[in-house]
């Protein structure tokens, strides 16, 4: 039988959806469920069995993805499909990305860092644990072994266009473009990393300095987009990059004018680096010559990652199942589809 790696092999673009279980609150207000995966890679978004309207939502709409993950999903599962064939990719030389997007509350942070709700924070569970602990593994391989590579970390954040090191206090960056067009985070932390659990320890550095300082830490996570970056490195210079990015929520109405003038703006440059966003990976899948890369500060940081014969990506787009969600959903359904 063919591996998963086997499977996607032929494709650099990898676009997967993931439905999380209705929570607390949508079960309190009694909100339906209207989204099916009938198949490994079919969403349905249905009318509810209820009498209720949604004819301004377009329902009974089907979208169809390299895969679909229903709420029964581990994040274990999600990830063999999804990063998990990005890991070869970076010993083999190649960059690779894996987004999370979608509206806020949805799974971004679930899927990506681990469960950092309540007290208990777990971060070994998320795909950024799991990506480095496979990275550890692969080290070991004897093909590998004797290249002798060093495996490093990052974490930072991008609100409101501007770059802040999660490792070193929320310190910030600038990015700068040099003539050869090679962008560089000036100054940003790259942690020796030797093991997984050194790993596990800087994402709740990162995870804890994200969040401090916040009145509303939901509000201002759902505002900005934390990438975590594992690099291998051979004698000093580059030899892989896998870029995990937990991405800001697409959810629009930051821009109405009930809003005030700061969550206007950080809105307005939420939505240039996400349509800046999806223009990058298209380009990366039609080896077009020109990448918008320099629209938003997100795409520029991650210019290197989308340029290269050896380039993969990957999205996750995760959904909330809720009636009340509907139209959000729609949207994330609709940018992953033009993904693709
Ligand atoms: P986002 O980062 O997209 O804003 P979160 O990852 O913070 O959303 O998820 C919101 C809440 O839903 C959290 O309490 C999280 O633990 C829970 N949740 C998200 N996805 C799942 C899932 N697949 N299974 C169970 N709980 C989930
Ligand atoms: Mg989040």
């Amino acid at each position: 039988p063919l591996s998963t790696t086997d499977l996607i092999e032929e494709h650099r673009i990898c676009v997967c959806v993931r439905k999380r279980p209705l929570n607390k609150k949508e079960l309190t207000i009694r909100d339906l469920d209207v989204i099916t995966i009938p198949s490994k890679d079919v969403v349905m978004v249905h009318e509810p069995k209820q009498k209720v309207d949604l004819t301004r939502y377009l329902e009974n709409q089907t979208f169809r993805f390299d895969y679909a993950f229903d709420d029964s999903t581990t994040n274990e599962m999600v990830y063999r499909f999804t990063a998990r064939p990005l890991v070869e990719t970076i010993f083999e030389r190649g960059m690779a990305t894996c987004f999370a997007y979608g509206q806020t509350g949805s799974g971004k942070t679930h899927t990506m860092g681990g469960d950092f709700s309540g007290k208990n924070q777990d971060c070994s569970k998320g795909i950024y644990a799991l990506a480095a602990r496979d990275v550890f593994v692969m080290l070991k391989k004897p093909c590998y072994k004797k290249l002798e590579l060093q495996v490093y970390a990052t974490f930072f954040e991008i609100y409101s266009g501007k770059v802040f090191d999660l490792l070193n206090g929320k310190a910030k960056l600038r990015v700068l473009e040099d003539g050869k067009q090679q962008v560089q985070v000036v100054g940003l932390h790259e942690r020796d990393v030797k093991c997984t659990e050194n790993v596990l320890k800087l994402i709740e550095v990162g995870n804890s300095c994200r969040t401090s300082g916040q009145t509303s830490a939901n509000a201002h996570s759902s505002r900005s987009h934390a990438v975590f970056q594992i690099i291998l490195r051979r004698k000093g210079k580059m030899h892989g990059k896998f870029s995990l990015i937990d991405l800001a929520g697409n959810e629009r109405g930051a821009d109405t004018s009930s809003a005030d003038r700061q969550t206007r703006l950080e809105g307005a440059e939420i939505n240039k680096s996400l349509l800046a966003l999806k223009e990058c990976i298209r380009a990366l899948g039609r080896n077009k010559p020109h990448t918008p890369f320099r629209a938003s500060k997100l795409t520029q940081v991650l210019r290197d990652s989308f340029i290269g014969e050896n380039s993969r990506t990957c999205m996750i787009a995760t959904i909330s199942p809720g009636m009340t969600s509907c139209e959000n959903t729609l949207n994330t359904l609709r940018y992953a589809n033009r993904v693709k």
